[in-house]
Order: C-alpha cells, then sequence, then structure tokens
C-alpha cells in the first residue's frame, strides 16, 4: 500500500512525487507517456535560461526517484474505491494508494471509472479539467488533481507549482498539521 499513487509524470506529478517521497511518504508514479510537455522548448521558466521539456521531465522523475518515489510506466485504466484508499489498474498489475493525485495534463478520461466530476477548460485548448477546490480535491475524498487537469495556466512553472501545492496539501492531510519543507544553507 502506497501513500500516494501519482498519476502523470509531466511537470505536476513529477513535482508531486518529488515533495511526497522527499517527506518520506510511499510514492508511486504511473505514467503513460504522453505528455504535452515533450513537445515544448522552454525559455520561461524561472531559475532556468533554457531547458527542452523532455529534459525538463527527465530530470523531475530522477529528482523524485533520489528521494525513493517509485516510477511505473503504464496507463492508469482504471480507479476503484477499496477499504483503505484506492486500487488503480493497469494493463500488467495494479497497485493501492491511501491518496491519489491526478495529474495526467489533457486527458480526464479517467473521471468516469470513479465518478470524478469535470468542467469546462478556461484555458486555450483545454477542453475538459477536473472539478477540483483551491486545495486540489476531487469530489471524490482521497483524490486530488493537478496541473493542466486541474484547469491552470498551461506553463510548466505553474503546473509544477500546482504539483508541488496539491502535494503539500496531502502532506499536511497524512500528517495532521500544516506542512512545509524548507532546506537550508550550510
Ligand atoms: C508544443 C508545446 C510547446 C509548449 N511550450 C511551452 C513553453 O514554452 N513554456 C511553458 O511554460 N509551457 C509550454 N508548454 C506547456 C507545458 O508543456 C504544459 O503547460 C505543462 O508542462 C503541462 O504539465 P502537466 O504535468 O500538467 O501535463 P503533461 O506534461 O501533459 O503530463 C501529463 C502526464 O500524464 C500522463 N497520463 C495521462 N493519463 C494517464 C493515465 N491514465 N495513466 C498514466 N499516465 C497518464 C501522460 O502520459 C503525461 O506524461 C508547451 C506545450 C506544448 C504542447
Amino acid at each position: 500500500m502506497y501513500d500516494v499513487a501519482i498519476i502523470g509524470a509531466g511537470p505536476a506529478g513529477g513535482s508531486a512525487a518529488l515533495f511526497t517521497a522527499k517527506a518520506g511518504k510511499k510514492t508511486v508514479i504511473l505514467d503513460s507517456d504522453q505528455g504535452i510537455t515533450k513537445r515544448a522548448m522552454l525559455y520561461n521558466h524561472y531559475g532556468v535560461k533554457e531547458i527542452t521539456g523532455p529534459e525538463l521531465v527527465k530530470t523531475g522523475i530522477e529528482q523524485a526517484k533520489h528521494y525513493g518515489a517509485e516510477l511505473i510506466e503504464a496507463k492508469v485504466t482504471n480507479i476503484s474505491k477499496t477499504e483503505n484508499g484506492f486500487k488503480l489498474q493497469y494493463e500488467n498489475g495494479e497497485v493501492e494508494a491511501k491518496h491519489v493525485i491526478l495529474a495526467t495534463g489533457v486527458l480526464t478520461d479517467l473521471a468516469e471509472s470513479i465518478g470524478l466530476k469535470t468542467k469546462p477548460g478556461t484555458e486555450p485548448r483545454i477542453k475538459t479539467v477536473f472539478d477540483v477546490d483551491a486545495d486540489g480535491r476531487t469530489n471524490v475524498e482521497g483524490i486530488w488533481a493537478a496541473g493542466t487537469c486541474a484547469g491552470v495556466s498551461v506553463h510548466t512553472i505553474i503546473t509544477a507549482g500546482d504539483g508541488a501545492k496539491v502535494a503539500i496539501n496531502v502532506l499536511s492531510e497524512l500528517n495532521g498539521e500544516r506542512y512545509v519543507d524548507h532546506d537550508v544553507l550550510k
């Protein structure tokens, strides 16, 4: 049983995984390699003069793995409720987790499997997004959404930041108090 399962390893999912894994939570990321970031060339990501989308995504996954996150390269086809959390099914297997963060980019087809509310997107070319509150909570308790699929502006600095924000909210709920992750210059 994982503490957190993150569906999608783009900037939103990778960033969320970095925070949950670094916080010591058992984290799994499932990714189907269908992300839009892999087509981007970035000159507007704060703190990075220029980077290709694939390099940004690869580095993010490496950072999360460094802190113990596990990556499963597979497309999640179904989410269902279990006694203690959720079961995520993919072609050759399944995982269970207490919390799920959807970071699925332009894809929201998983909504149907467990009755997640969606709404029309407001950003250019984004048709449908998960209906989340300000914390990133969907209408199903324990399932959260971050990044493009949660309706934020379609830019890597924002989707990555949203992934971090939602992860911090999940961590705060798991720990029972507001969470902060600050390393100090030595
Ligand atoms: C051509 C192009 C150029 C761009 N240029 C810029 C730019 O210059 N600057 C900028 O800031 N932004 C740019 N962007 C936008 C930027 O890439 C996105 O805003 C942002 O990075 C999206 O991040 P995300 O994590 O929300 O989604 P994505 O990066 O799309 O990641 C979503 C991930 O979820 C996975 N996934 C979805 N469903 C499932 C499932 N069922 N099971 C498993 N995995 C699943 C996908 O495979 C994917 O890897 C550009 C986008 C495009 C297309």
